[in-house]
């Protein structure tokens, strides 16, 4: 069995209905369990009336029902939001109102979150369910309903909601299904949480081709011994992780051929992938595939891709990001300051998001049009050479920390939230340009609080309004911050007062 992304159907072809379709963190599933649980939630959908096209949030980590959620979800054209537990109630209810999601998929024990939702379903079927009135800040089209809508963090202080349509995702799966060279034994180990968009390849590529996804929740991550064994179990042969999810393992006596025998490929996105995490690959798993792909979740998942190749290595300084998806464009757009032929990175096709959702302002920002197709300005660097796309790096604020997306703006905006502070300023520590840490410094409001008083308050806060990933690994109380020749707080300074032990 496989599933269709164009028809959203499931199709008997190769049809093995024992064959492990997904393991969850509780309980694995066959194909037909998969497709049966499917049909489940879809019934609980249509018996608690959730309005055509109105959002549902699915509130777990890493359950095997997720993914039948997820399937519903799409067949009865109600677009999903995965809610992981990792963020607070503050978080989730900036979520709900910014989407008017009302409904909601229930796989993580919370009676506060249960609390928040008119309707919740739950592994057994429908807990309760009172009316809903219909999508009132998301996007609705008859012709080309939204499939997911995934938050991401936002430099005010909001999160973002990013519209991803079925055409969209269809597009993604069409790019997959035709240019990825997977087959009906592709067994996909999952890391990401579903709240991350490279979750969508994940379930995309096991479900288009029959195959089976492992899903690895974090305190699978955590132990080596269990994950590993896991990948021996189910027989994975496709790892999908940042660099920086693979790099941990790298000196483990037994991330190797010789033991994890059946894993032969490896795709990164994310960050930047570092040429020595490629070439210990190919020693530690001879004759392995490594693909660096690119994107951001506006452009649904992957906008570009290229598999890396030792004559790539031996001729650029940095990797490639890759060649454009199949049937879009990746323009580079110079600016005033741009050198050589260096600019934004503008992804332009049937990939990009409709926009935010109820964020007008900011849709006018980053989404525009280019012959009459939607294109998104990612706030990335780079250039072309050879046809290949290369990153330079941001040129706002934006960061990866451990893979995960961060605008250092959202914990400012939450730092000045708490009212103890005047004045901010959030800074990430580079090694090798990776970010290790992130690191707030504050100058209190009231000069008399002491510092472990202040900090401690703050923390508090920063604990109820940002999801864990987010929280900076140390926040530091100045009574005066440097300032530069145009009068905005030196940065570098206090990275050099920070790295000399000066605060
Ligand atoms: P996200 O929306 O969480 O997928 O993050 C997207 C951002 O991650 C992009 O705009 C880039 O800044 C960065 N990114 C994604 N893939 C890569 C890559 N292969 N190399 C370098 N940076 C990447």
């Amino acid at each position: 069995m496989k599933f269709n992304f164009f028809t959203c159907q499931f199709e008997d072809e190769n049809y093995r209905p024992d064959k492990t379709a997904v393991i969850g963190s509780d309980k694995a599933y066959t194909w037909n369990e998969l497709k049966q649980r499917t049909d489940f939630f879809i019934d609980c959908i249509l018996n608690a009336s959730i309005p055509l096209g109105s959002p549902v949030i699915i509130y777990g980590h890493k359950q095997g029902n997720i993914l039948p959620a997820i399937l519903a979800c799409f067949i009865t054209r109600r677009p999903y939001i995965p809610v992981d537990p990792v963020m607070p109630i503050n978080r989730i209810q900036k979520i709900m109102s910014a989407s008017s999601a009302q409904a909601c998929f229930y796989f993580e024990k919370n009676e506060v979150v249960k609390s928040l939702f008119k309707t919740v379903i739950d592994e057994n079927g429908i807990v309760f369910s009172n009316t809903i009135s219909a999508y009132i800040n998301i996007y609705f089209s008859e012709v080309d309903p939204l499939a997911y809508v995934i938050f991401t963090s936002g430099s005010t202080g909001e999160p973002k909601g990013v519209q991803i349509t079925h055409k969209s995702l269809q597009s993604f799966a069409d790019w997959i299904s035709k240019d990825y060279q997977f087959d009906e034994n592709i067994a996909v180990i999952n890391r990401v949480p579903f709240i991350f968009d490279v979750s969508v390849f994940d379930y995309c590529s096991a479900l288009l081709f029959g195959g089976t996804l492992l899903l690895t929740d974090n305190s699978t991550a955590a132990n080596a011994d269990v994950f590993f064994n896991n990948i021996k179990k189910y027989n994975c042969n496709t790892w999908v992780s940042t660099p920086g999810f693979a790099y941990q393992y790298l000196k483990h006596p037994d991330f190797n051929k010789n033991y994890l025998h059946s894993l032969n490929t490896f795709y990164f996105a994310g960050e930047v992938l570092m040429p020595n995490v490629v070439e210990q690959l190919w020693k530690l798993f001879p004759g392995c595939k490594v693909v660096n792909a690119y994107g951001p979740t506006e452009a649904t998942v992957y906008a570009a891709k290229i598999e890396i190749t030792p004559e790539i290595i031996a001729f650029s300084r940095s990797l490639p990001i890759g060649y454009p998806k199949l049937g879009s464009k990746i323009l580079i757009q110079p600016d005033a300051t741009a050198e050589n032929n260096e600019g934004e990175i503008v992804i332009v096709g049937d990939l990009v998001s409709v926009g935010y959702c109820n964020n007008p302002e900011l849709n006018i920002e980053k989404f525009t049009l280019i012959n009459g197709e939607r294109a998104f300005k990612t706030g990335d660097y780079g250039y072309y050479k050879n046809d290949v796309i290369y990153f330079l790096g941001r040129k706002d604020e934006q960061v990866k920390l451990h893979g995960y997306r961060i605008e250092l703006g959202d914990i400012n905006a939450q730092l000045l939230k708490t009212k103890l502070v005047a004045e901010v300023a959030t800074v990430p520590l580079r090694r090798g340009g990776e970010v290790k840490r992130i690191i707030s410094f504050v100058k209190p409001e009231n000069e008399a609080e002491s510092k472990i008083a202040l900090t401690e308050k703050i923390t508090q806060h920063l604990k109820s309004a940002l999801p864990a990933y987010m929280i900076p690994s140390e926040i530091l109380v100045l009574q005066n911050f440097p300032y530069g020749n145009s009068h905005k707080i030196d940065k570098m300074k206090l990275l050099e007062m920070y790295l000399d032990n000066n605060i």
